[in-house]
């Protein structure tokens, strides 16, 4: 038979294009508006649709995978994450009203430039919901100076391109949620606030309120009226590094093991994955606060490894962004193997963590990028940057003879 005769037919049910409304004709295939329905069906059986504007997969696998092409490492926090993700949204699908699935905010712990935030937002972006970040240090209880707390549906309703059906699906990340912890309260002379009160101002947020808030930025609401959402189905994502909670968990854990198995703990005494509610209890996180956030994980300082992978390997990685910025100018940058070595391991000495690869790779670059023109002048259409170009200090203004050879020379 001829290809054109079979695409004639549906080639899933095989009906006649005759015999159905509609028939979808692909390069060497073609499927009809029934088969199309049905296909419908079993996706939405399957949870495949989502109460998401769109069509996704809440597999955590698939968020995980998606997860990969941005964040080097946290395997642990990738799962965490993915499996309270799904379970939320599919919670959100809920029909059943014979079951009520409460809601799980997620808390990451671990140092700064882990990636924390960057996990969130990529979350978001797979999700494609609006998505806010705050700072908890900047919030403030109603009544002080300072944002309050309802200045982040604010802010999301901003993002979602005030929708309100978006915004109530949204996803906030909180940062530095350990610096309003009771503790820091008393270590703060600068603070009119206490931390504990911006807990308590977040938790009813967190749990599930309506809140009045006046759209702010962008396109004014009409009539200038306040709106009312409904924060139920958002998802609070807050993170921090708890700096001196290992010290609790070592303490709780030496305290109470004996013999043998006070051995073994301690070996990994003071890892945040062994974090307990009260361990965060007794950091400062009013009790509630922490009841709200059941989903937890510590992400871990990453590795040299972990950096040099972070340099190249994930989407839009820093070296890509500056080959980009290179070849607006017709010069191609390379780096060797040795001198990304060298960049991680400077970063790694900062203990800024990844993000502390930017600006050293800003240092670096630095003088190459003011010299780009002259480079082109000189015929140049190349920069190696090998690892003895990491640690000289190049003049600004332009880069002396030698280092001109030596540019030219790795071609
Ligand atoms: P945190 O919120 O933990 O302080 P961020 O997520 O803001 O840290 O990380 C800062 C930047 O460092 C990110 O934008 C990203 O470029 C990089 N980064 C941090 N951790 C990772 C990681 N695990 N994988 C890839 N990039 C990372």
């Amino acid at each position: 038979m001829k290809q054109s005769e079979n695409l004639d037919n549906c080639s899933f049910c095989h009906k006649h294009k005759d015999a159905v409304v509609k028939l979808i004709v692909g390069e060497d295939v073609a499927i009809c508006n029934e088969c199309v329905e049905l296909c419908q069906t079993l996706l939405v059986d399957e949870h495949i649709l989502t109460p998401l504007a769109h069509t996704i997969s809440l597999d955590p696998r698939l968020i995980q995978k998606h997860l990969d092409q941005y964040v080097i490492g946290q395997d642990r926090a990738k799962m965490v994450l993915a499996v309270a993700i799904a379970n939320h949204y599919k919670r959100i699908g809920n029909q059943d009203k014979n079951t009520e699935i409460e809601k799980v905010n997620i808390l990451m712990l671990g140092p700064t430039g882990s990636g924390k935030t960057l996990l969130a937002r990529s979350v978001a972006r797979y999700l494609d919901v609006p998505f806010v970040i705050a700072d908890a240090t900047s919030l403030t209880e109603a009544g002080y100076v300072g944002d309050d707390v309802e200045s982040l549906i604010s802010r999301l309703y901003a993002a979602s391109g005030n929708d309100i059906e978006k915004t109530q699906r949204g996803i906030v990340f909180v940062d530095e949620i350990d610096k309003v912890s009771r503790r820091s309260e008393s270590q703060s002379i600068t603070r009119d606030v206490s931390g504990e009160g911006v807990q308590q101002a977040l938790l009813k947020l967190v749990e599930g309120t309506k809140c009045r808030i006046t759209p702010t930025g962008g396109r004014k609401h009409p009539n200038g009226e306040t709106v009312e959402i409904d924060t139920t189905n958002i998802l609070f994502i807050a993170g921090g590094a708890f700096v001196g909670l290992d010290n609790i968990v070592k303490s709780r854990i030496r305290g109470t093991s004996i013999g043998f198995q006070a051995e073994v703990s301690s070996d990994r005494a003071g890892d945040l994955d062994q974090v307990t509610p009260d361990d965060l209890v007794k950091f400062g996180m009013i009790p509630e606060f922490v009841g709200r956030f059941p989903s937890w994980v510590a992400l871990n300082e990453l590795a040299l490894k972990d950096l040099i992978s972070i340099l190249t390997e994930i989407k839009h990685s820093y070296v890509d962004q500056y080959k980009w910025l290179f070849v607006q100018d017709s010069i191609k940058l390379e780096f060797a193997q040795s001198a990304l070595e060298k960049v991680a391991e400077n970063t790694l000495k900062n203990k800024t963590g990844a993000r502390g690869l930017h600006s050293e790779l800003e240092r670096v670059l630095l003088p190459h990028m003011f010299n780009l023109a002259r480079y082109k002048e000189q015929g140049i259409d190349q920069v190696k940057i090998t690892d003895d170009l990491v640690n000289i200090p190049i003049e600004l203004k332009a880069p002396n003879e030698q280092i001109a050879r030596k540019i030219g020379n790795s071609r």
